[in-house]
């Protein structure tokens, strides 16, 4: 591994302020999914561990709420400016445990750090309320206090801006976090750990918990001084996390699956319906929870439109994400290859037809060719599923109530897209789509300063801008006689 501050590359968890073991010395090897070498090892921790964790963070939160949030931000500042500086270290990292393409990465870590250095700036602004009482003699005021010990649970396609959305509002109002990473890409958790160490945050401020997921979680979502629980995932995982955190009656905050329609009216600008799918489909080789799923185009410009995509998608480059000019890299592991085989196999099987890829790359055992399906209809698995992979099905439709069924028609709500001309047309299509984020002629939406979230099944709560401090606060109401 040539990192410029092999430092950074750490195989150890990072508990109240010190690198550490699994209590029985246990260990679980990561891979690159890329060609499947052995990058290292990271301790197998269970609910003893996570304990440990959780009362540390539970002591160093007495002194760090104290803080003036003024105080807090310069912590966050400090450590913004170490992942700067560190950012080509923290790429290369990223890319050889999750395969994503290495100016992705270096993307990611922009991104990742945009939450860090935007909570740092709203940790000065966390203000509460005076209310006019309806008595002479009674004052009313609204504080807001951080709400305790945070355990948050983070997937592996974006190993490190998942992590700071969370913890970074969480630290700006003066709350501790123990974090369980994904088990693909620990080493991105426990090198933005190292930073966190060297920009001086306290011990015990910020935790990382690696091994295993349900002895973890199960202590996470029950320890009762746990007061708030956030988790980024499936949303099999995620129902089963906020079942067990009834026993506690904790806070949650979930970002779960998605299943994006991405519609292309026929008064749409195609070129940039296009740029805009490639850059929504096909980033991070299509495992994201807002990647366009279902692709609906209306039935003028159908033929069109599949044309120039199939243009767009012959010229990605596949290969190993730290070659500067690929775009596309393995798929993580592989059952999520299995995944996207089936749901190729599923459509084909049902009557679409692949008019281009369908099949697997020679790149390596995780690749997938980029994938263009046509006559898909809502009875095949993709319709229903998050496919998680680099397929684009398309679906045509004929008329604007049709199209605003369809994508309705699941129990996901989280982004959806739609390119179109006509400014009637976009607010009646904005203001139909069930979903927590519509991309209207655009097709990468999210930012910091931004609430990101879904409607139904995808989740609970918002990260990032100034609505994702309030997952991190409690309310409280004086009432002065
Ligand atoms: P994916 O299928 O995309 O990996 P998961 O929901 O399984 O999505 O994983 C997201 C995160 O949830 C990972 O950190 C994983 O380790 C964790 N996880 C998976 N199963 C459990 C569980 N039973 N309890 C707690 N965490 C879990």
């Amino acid at each position: 591994m040539t990192l410029q501050n092999p430092l950074l590359f750490k195989q150890h968890c990072y508990i109240d302020g010190k690198w550490v073991n699994a209590l029985n010395q246990k260990t679980h090897l990561v891979n690159n999914p890329y060609d499947q070498s052995e990058l290292g090892h990271v301790p197998m921790c269970g609910a003893a561990e996570a304990k440990q964790a959780i009362e540390a963070a539970f002591n160093a939160q007495k002194s760090w709420k104290m803080l003036t949030a003024l105080q807090r931000s310069t912590y966050l500042r400090c450590w913004a400016d170490l992942i700067d500086k560190h950012k080509e270290d923290l790429a290369i990292l990223m890319t050889l445990e999750q395969g994503k393409p290495i100016t992705e990465a270096r993307s990611e870590i922009e991104y990742a750090n945009s939450f860090i250095k935007w909570f740092a700036e709203e940790a000065r602004r966390v203000y509460g309320d005076v209310i006019p009482s309806n008595k002479p003699k009674q004052h009313l005021l609204v504080l807001k206090q951080p709400i305790g010990v945070v355990a948050a649970i983070t997937p592996w396609n974006f190993p490190a801006a998942m992590i700071t959305r969370k913890c970074a509002p969480a630290l700006a109002v003066g709350c501790t976090i123990v974090i369980k990473p994904a088990e693909e890409t620990p080493f991105s958790a426990l090198a933005l750990a190292a930073l966190a160490e060297q920009a001086g945050i306290p011990a015990g401020v910020f935790n990382i918990v690696t091994g295993n997921p349900s002895d973890i979680g199960a202590e996470f979502t029950h320890n009762p001084l746990v007061r708030k629980f956030s988790f980024t995932g499936s949303t099999q995982v995620g129902k089963l996390l906020m079942q067990q955190c009834a026993s506690t009656v904790k806070k949650v905050s979930l970002e779960l699956g998605g299943n994006a329609p991405f519609i292309v009216f026929d008064d749409a600008d195609l070129d940039l319906a296009v740029t805009g799918l490639m850059a929504s489909k096909f980033r991070n080789t299509g495992q994201t929870c807002i990647c366009a799923n279902r692709i609906f185009v209306q039935e003028a410009v159908y033929d069109a439109f599949t044309q120039k995509l199939v243009s767009a998608v012959k010229k990605l480059r596949i290969g190993n994400g730290l070659d500067e000019s690929v775009q596309q890299g393995p798929l993580i592991n592989e059952a999520a290859l299995e995944k996207v085989t089936n749901h190729v196999a599923d459509a084909i099987a049902n009557g679409a037809a692949s008019v281009f890829g369908g099949k697997r790359h020679e790149a390596g055992k995780l690749f997938f060719t980029p994938t263009i399906l046509t006559d898909m209809n809502m009875s095949m698995l993709i319709a229903r599923e998050e496919t998680f992979g680099p397929i684009a099905p398309l679906f045509r439709f004929k008329t604007e109530e049709e199209v605003i069924a369809m994508s309705n028609e699941t129990n996901a709500g989280l982004a959806s897209y739609f390119y179109s001309q006509d400014i009637h047309r976009i607010w009646r299509i904005a203001e139909a789509l069930q979903y927590g984020m519509v991309g209207v002629n655009e097709g990468i939406i999210s930012t910091e300063v931004a609430p990101f979230g879904g409607y139904k099944e995808s989740g609970i709560g918002r990260e990032g801008s100034r609505y994702g401090i309030e997952d991190y606060v409690e309310i409280k109401y004086l009432c002065m006689g």
